[in-house]
């Protein structure tokens, strides 16, 4: 497999101080409000890696603002002047591209709803072939790590050499705490794949709230993420765009000052020798876990040929659920929750099911 060569936590090539920090307004909406926001950001005295701005917002439903356009593209050379901050926008198709590369811009990112589209996102990646920009790519609204991966292939193979990823959350319907569900699982399982890849949170997408900002952003953090991504505007609460998750210059200090960022590794000895001590000691009880997985699967065997020697169904829902319940209240007290319970039984159920499944058609 083509692991480790989507590049890179070299990703901009003179190294960043963790975490690697996007800060900006959703949208580029007046020169003046562009302005201020940076100069809101470096009277805190917080230099961005990058300062983004949207200047194509694609928007969930029309007649809301749907960005300025091209002249916002000199706000943001205007900020790259009077600061000295690279510069990064999204880009949907080839008009954006040239418009943003012709201007300068420093970065480019790919949104969610772009990524979900591999004909948009082929567009993007011929139209940058012989322009070795760096590119994030935003995670796709869906929950598909196959869709975000191949937007990555996509990109390395017109010749993008410097790639990360942003993870923003995904799409769900109903109410949540979050405007976009994190669903850790999936950066994780994407860094398992491609350890070196370039990850940065955009804790503003997944909260769309002010209040949940530094959870998030140091939930990354303990990942080892490499970096963040937060709104900031000038006045957030006039924004003509998420106006509810966006924060003002000194919001933004407020989070990275709360946020404690962590190293993936230690040189310190005692540290080393204590850590692995307690992998030891976990790798013990995952033997014993899989050991007794495996015990546990033997009796199903058993219980299914019991069954199908009585021709009783492999399903009784009355025994399940007094297994999940009187379950819950022992992990309860175990200090497990309820939703991981459940979800490790019924791990164990459908396994335990086509066991049982397969006894049941042997001849
Ligand atoms: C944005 O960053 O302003 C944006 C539109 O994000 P997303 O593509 O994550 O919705
Ligand atoms: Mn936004």
């Amino acid at each position: 497999m083509e692991t480790a060569s989507l590049s890179t936590r070299a990703f901009m090539e003179k190294g960043f101080t963790k975490p690697y920090l996007i800060a900006g307004p959703c949208s580029a909406e007046t020169e003046e409000q562009v302005m201020a926001t940076a100069a809101q950001i470096a009277a805190e005295g917080i230099k961005p890696d990058l300062f983004r701005a949207g200047i194509w917002k694609p928007r969930t439903r029309p007649g809301s603002f749907e960005g300025i356009g091209r002249p916002g593209l000199n706000w943001l050379k205007k900020v790259k002047e009077e600061y000295g901050w690279k510069t990064t926008t999204e880009v949907a198709n080839t008009q954006h591209v040239f418009d943003a590369l012709k201007a300068g811009v420093d970065v480019l990112w790919i949104g969610a709803r772009t990524t979900v589209n591999p004909f948009s996102v082929q567009e993007i990646a011929d139209a940058l072939v012989g322009v070795d920009i760096p590119v994030l790519v935003k995670n796709p609204i869906n929950p598909d790590l196959s869709l975000w991966i191949g937007s990555l292939e996509r990109l390395k193979k017109a010749g993008i050499t410097r790639l990360g990823v942003i993870h923003r959350g995904f799409s769900a319907f109903g109410k949540s705490i979050y405007r976009n569900t994190p669903r850790w699982e999936l950066p994780i399982e994407l860094i398992r794949q491609y350890p070196d890849l370039f990850i940065i949170c955009d804790a503003s997408h997944i909260c769309g709230n002010r209040p949940g900002l530094w959870e998030v952003a140091q939930r990354a953090m303990d990942l080892n993420y490499d970096g963040i991504m937060i709104e900031t505007h000038c006045n957030p609460d006039a924004a003509w765009s998420d106006a509810a998750q966006q924060v003002t210059g000194s919001g933004l200090k407020n989070i990275l000052d709360r946020l404690v960022v962590r190293q993936e590794k230690s040189a310190d000895p005692k540290f080393i020798d204590n850590i692995e001590d307690i992998r030891h000691q976990i790798d013990v009880i995952d033997n014993e876990l899989l050991n007794i997985l495996g015990e546990r699967m033997k009796l199903a065997d058993k219980i299914g040929m019991f069954k199908k020697m009585n021709n009783i169904s492999i399903l009784q829902s009355s025994r399940w659920n007094e297994i999940i319940q009187k379950s819950q209240e022992k992990g309860k007290a175990l200090g497990l929750s309820e939703d991981f319970i459940t979800k490790v039984l019924t791990a164990i159920h459908e396994e335990s099911i086509e066991h049982q499944e397969k006894i049941m058609i042997e001849s």
